[in-house]
């Protein structure tokens, strides 16, 4: 497992992922009004409910956004979360959270690689946008950054493979392929959700290559070649990288620029992708 400890606490994130535990109830979340018992747990580390932005709520020391209830749909939007950087400035981001009805366990998803971990386990570092300071790969001394996708720990050059999405509507389509993650691709996918599509994108990074003859606008249908594993851009850490984008509504990828541009926050938001890898 050594060589997983990188990123400053991305092993001990990925342990909590591990145990399925979710994000502990707030119970400061709950008090709708003043709680005496919320504001004097304040201590060493702790945040009173006054130091949190607006629409978040003190967990330790961080401010996370209010779990969502049942009632969610896939349609929820996407909520921000927010963060303290070094400087001690609060930065808000916004983010899709796993949504209640999918399975937090990564195992019970497929993904574009076999699995690389003893006992057929695949995700050596999960996504953690949602989480606290602390259960972030960032850790608590705020040294790195969170971590919005999943990591797939393979052998260099195991063929990565599109997958189709849960409620996807035809092919996939290339829309980038270059240098962002390291060597990586961009595909769109449009799901069905609600009665009507939307699009999604999915990075595929730290490529070793892209395959032969993939190029933008191609179509990618289920099991055809993305590239093979590799370390760009993730030098000695071989694994694959996968990240699950939601378009924003009213944007049309056809006139957004292939490549950074479509992480822009503009263009998508960062989403939990077991709301849309298909189920085992
Ligand atoms: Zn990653």
């Amino acid at each position: 497992m050594s060589r997983w400890l990188w990123a400053g606490g991305a092993t001990a994130a990925f342990m909590a992922f591990g145990s399925g535990r979710p994000l502990a109830p707030l119970r400061v979340a709950t008090a709708g009004t003043n709680d005496p018992g919320a504001l004097s747990v304040r201590g060493a580390g702790v945040l009173a409910r006054t130091e949190c932005p607006p629409g978040t709520a003190p967990d330790n020391d961080a401010c996370v956004h209010l779990t969502r209830g049942a009632e969610d749909g896939p349609l929820a939007p996407a909520l921000p979360n927010a963060h303290r950087e070094k400087s001690g400035r609060w930065a808000q981001y916004e983010q899709i959270p796993r949504l209640p009805d999918r399975p937090s366990d990564y195992d019970a998803y497929r993904y574009p690689i076999p699995p690389g971990l003893p006992n057929g386990h695949y995700v050596v570092s999960g996504y953690d946008l949602d989480r606290p300071d602390e259960n972030q790969r960032r850790g608590r001394t705020l040294s790195h950054v969170g971590h919005g996708g999943v990591d797939l720990p393979q052998a260099k050059g195991t063929p990565v493979k599109n997958i189709g999405l849960e409620h996807q509507e035809g092919d996939a389509e290339v829309l980038y392929a270059g240098h962002l993650f390291g060597t990586t691709v961009v595909t769109r996918h449009s799901l069905r959700e609600g009665g009507r599509l939307r699009d999604y994108v999915v990075l595929f990074g730290h490529l070793d290559s892209i395959a032969a003859g993939l190029a933008p606008g191609a179509a990618m249908k289920e099991g055809d070649l993305v590239g093979a594993v590799g370390d760009t851009g993730s030098p000695s850490l071989v694994h694959l990288h996968y990240e699950v984008r939601r378009v924003r509504e009213g944007v049309d990828l056809a006139k957004v620029p292939a490549g950074a541009q479509l992480l822009a926050d503009s263009v998508s938001v960062v989403c939990d992708p077991r709301n849309v890898l298909p189920l085992k």
